[in-house]
């Protein structure tokens, strides 16, 4: 089943647009896109061309649901590695099998329902563990990062993609206007729902930032923490390894 977005069967065309109406993961995608004025595409590449995996690489990409860091993860691990995709909601790992399947990606991927803050995996599993976009929802945040740090094998690394605080002085006011006045707008309008944009801008105030989360990954255990910010600090990096 290799075939690409243009190939589909009608039938099958019509479920897949259906989806991406109705939703959450079509939701989701509009939501990113809205909110970033569709840079986080961008953000996420950057974040697999620098994640340094390997062919054979075994990788957990929690909170995955959508699917777009394991798709963009795949081609780095070879059909010799492979991605565990982990989401808590089993609709988003539903609507992300779907859409992967559906661009042929489909040798090397397995599905999990979990718990970032409770992995269903032996210590020293993983050679990557991935979380984009996710951890933010998570919450306890600090027992997520012990769990990644639990689950990888010695030498293997924590990714975390996510927004954080914006570093230029005079990009903040912009910043705050675009979240809390233009966004809950956008999501009105294209969503029906301002409320959860709202939200999201707080969330994204509410989250540690580029230094705080970095002594979270030191406090989990993790060594030669790094972060790297996309930007101007609108997201980071983080990158921490176990030894
Ligand atoms: N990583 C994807 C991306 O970048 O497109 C999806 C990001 S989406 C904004 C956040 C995801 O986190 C949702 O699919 C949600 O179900 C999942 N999530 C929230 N809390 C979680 C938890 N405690 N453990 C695992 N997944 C969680």
């Amino acid at each position: 089943t290799h075939f690409g977005y243009r190939d589909v069967p009608v039938a099958e065309k019509q479920k897949l647009v259906a989806e991406v109406f109705t939703s959450v993961a079509g939701n989701y995608d509009l939501m990113n896109d809205l909110m970033s004025f569709g840079i986080h595409r961008l953000w996420k590449r950057h974040f697999a061309a620098i994640s340094g995996l390997r062919r054979g690489d075994r990788v957990l990409d929690l909170a995955g649901g959508t699917g777009d860091i394991a798709a963009l993860l795949l081609p780095l691990v070879g059909s010799d590695g492979e991605i565990v995709i982990g989401d808590i909601n089993a609709a988003m790992l539903r609507v992300g099998r779907d859409r992967l399947t559906d661009r042929g990606l489909v040798q090397g991927l397995r599905y999990a329902q979990m718990n970032a803050e409770a992995l269903p995996f032996p210590d020293r599993s993983f050679d990557a563990v991935t979380i984009a976009f996710g951890l933010r929802n998570v919450t306890d945040k600090q027992r997520a990062l012990e769990e990644m740090h639990r689950v990888l094998k010695i030498g293997g690394k924590a990714l975390i993609l996510e927004f954080s605080a914006v570093r230029q002085e005079w990009l903040k006011p912009l910043y705050d206007f675009h979240s809390f006045k233009i966004l809950p707008r956008l999501g009105r309008l294209f969503a029906q729902d301002g409320d959860s944009y709202q939200y999201l801008a707080e969330s994204i105030r509410k989250h540690p930032d580029q230094e705080t989360l970095k002594q979270m990954l030191q406090q989990a255990g993790f060594a030669r923490v790094e972060v790297r910010n996309l930007t101007a600090g609108i997201v980071a990096i983080h990158r921490g390894y176990r030894v």
